[in-house]
C-alpha cells in the first residue's frame, strides 16, 4: 500500500464524512410508489449539520430525481446557502450533444433550487462513458461552468481501471477532484483497483473524494472471526467505524461519502478520531483475508443492474442470500423457502438467458451471469 498512508499528523482529530443522498429513507405512497420520507430526511439533515457536517452529494439519476428534490426541500429551503457544500453530477452518458449538457445542467439547478454548484462532476466515467464525454466535449462544458462561476470546482466520478484514470487525468489537468471507490476490502482488488486509483489521483495532485467506503453497507457486518479480531484492538469500534476511519485516514482524501438513513448512523459516523496508526492498518488488512474467504459475490446492493434484466431477476437480493449461505452454511436450509417464496413474483436464477446486459451497469465488475448460475445450482437443486 502507498507509503504515504500514515503520514498524517497522528495527534490531529479528523472527520471527513459527507452526506450521500443516494440511499435516503423512503416510504410507500397511496399508490404503493416509493417516495422519500421527507420528515425523516429533515431530521437526518438537521442532526448532520448539528454535528458539524456540511457536505451534500447528489446526482441526476439518484432515486429517479427524488434525491435532488430532497436537496431542495430538506437542505436548500431550510439552510443558508453558504452553510453547506453541494456536489452534483452531470449524466454525460445520457447526452447526445454538447447542447444536451446545458439542458441537463439547467434542469439540475432547477431541481436542487440553487444557482450554482460547489462541485460539479461528470457522472460515472468508464471506457464507454469517457468516449461519449470526449465526443460531446463535456470537459469543455465543465471548464466553462467553472469560468462562469456556476461550478466552483469540477471533477468526475470514476468506475474503471487505474490505467484509464491516468490517461484521463493526463489529458485533463483542469480537473480538481475525482470521486473513486475506496475501501479496505477493494484496496488490492483486480476489478476495482481502489489502491491503484487512489495512487493515480494523488500522483496528479488532485483531491480524492471517496464513495463506497463501507462497500454499500456490506462491511458494516463482518464474519464473527473478523469482528472478534478487530474487537481485540478496539473493543468499542464497530466494523463501520473501522471501514470509514481507514478511508478518512488516507492523506489527500478530502471527503468520504456515506449514505446515512438513521440518526444512529449520523451520530456514529460524525465522531472525530485520530488518523490510523500502523497497528490499526495492519489489523484491518489482516481481517481482509477472512472476509474474502467468506464472501462469494462482492455485490454492494446498489441495484444499478436490476432494471436492465429482461427476466426480472432480483440480482442483488439473490447475491445477498447466496453470501449468507456461504457465510453461515449451517443456516442454508432456511434460505431455500425464502428463495421459493420470492420467485413467485420475480425471475428465478434459472431464468437467466446470459444476455450480460446487467454486467455493463455493474460498478463492481461482477460477472453476474456466471454468479447467477451458481445461485441456480445452490438454490434450485432441491426445487421441483
Ligand atoms: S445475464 Fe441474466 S441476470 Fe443478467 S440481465 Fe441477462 S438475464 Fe438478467
Ligand atoms: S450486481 Fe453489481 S450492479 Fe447489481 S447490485 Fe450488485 S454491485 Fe450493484
Amino acid at each position: 500500500m502507498s507509503d504515504t498512508y500514515i503520514s498524517m499528523n497522528p495527534e490531529m482529530e479528523i472527520n471527513k464524512i459527507g452526506f450521500g443522498f443516494l440511499r435516503l429513507p423512503q416510504v410507500e405512497d397511496k399508490e404503493d410508489k416509493k417516495i422519500c420520507d421527507w420528515d425523516k430526511i429533515n431530521k437526518l439533515v438537521d442532526r448532520y449539520f448539528e454535528l458539524g457536517g456540511k457536505y451534500i452529494d447528489t446526482a441526476y439519476t439518484y432515486l429517479d430525481g427524488q434525491s435532488e428534490m430532497a436537496v431542495k426541500k430538506c437542505v436548500v429551503e431550510r439552510k443558508p446557502r453558504d452553510s453547506f457544500i453541494l456536489s452534483e453530477k452531470l449524466p454525460g452518458y445520457l447526452c447526445k450533444s454538447y447542447e444536451d449538457c446545458e439542458k441537463y445542467f439547467q434542469e439540475e439547478l432547477e431541481r436542487c433550487g440553487v444557482d450554482y454548484f460547489d462541485v460539479f462532476m461528470l457522472h460515472w466515467l468508464n471506457q464507454k462513458n469517457y468516449a461519449i464525454a470526449e465526443k460531446n466535449d463535456e470537459f469543455r462544458f465543465l471548464r466553462e461552468k467553472k469560468e462562469q462561476g456556476l461550478a466552483k470546482r469540477i471533477g468526475f466520478s470514476f468506475h474503471d481501471s487505474a490505467e484509464l484514470l491516468d490517461e484521463i487525468l493526463t489529458k485533463h489537468p483542469e480537473i480538481d477532484v475525482v470521486l473513486i471507490q475506496v475501501n479496505f476490502l477493494d484496496w488490492d482488488s483486480a476489478g476495482i483497483e481502489s489502491g491503484k486509483c487512489y495512487d493515480i489521483v494523488m500522483k496528479h495532485g488532485k483531491k480524492v473524494f471517496v464513495m463506497e467506503p463501507v462497500k454499500g453497507g456490506s462491511l458494516a457486518s463482518l464474519p464473527e472471526e473478523a469482528e472478534e479480531y478487530l474487537r481485540g484492538v478496539h473493543p468499542d469500534w464497530t466494523p463501520s467505524d473501522w471501514a470509514l476511519r481507514f478511508v478518512q485516514s488516507l492523506p489527500g482524501v478530502e471527503l468520504c461519502l456515506s449514505g446515512m438513513n438513521e440518526l444512529s448512523h449520523i451520530d456514529a459516523n460524525l465522531k472525530k478520531f485520530h488518523p490510523f496508526n500502523e497497528q490499526e492498518k495492519d489489523a484491518l488488512f489482516h481481517v481482509r483475508g477472512i472476509i474474502e474467504s467468506q464472501t462469494a459475490v462482492p455485490c454492494t446492493g446498489c441495484r444499478y443492474c436490476v432494471s436492465h434484466c429482461p427476466m426480472n431477476i432480483p440480482i442483488p437480493d439473490f447475491f445477498k442470500m447466496y453470501n449468507e449461505k456461504k457465510r453461515y452454511p449451517q443456516d442454508g436450509w432456511k434460505i431455500i423457502p425464502t428463495y421459493r417464496q420470492m420467485t413467485q413474483t420475480c425471475g428465478k436464477a434459472s431464468d437467466c438467458i446470459e444476455c450480460h446486459s446487467c454486467e455493463q451497469h455493474c460498478p463492481q465488475h461482477i460477472p453476474i451471469a456466471e454468479k447467477i448460475l451458481r445461485v441456480k445450482y445452490s438454490f434450485e437443486r432441491d426445487l421441483v
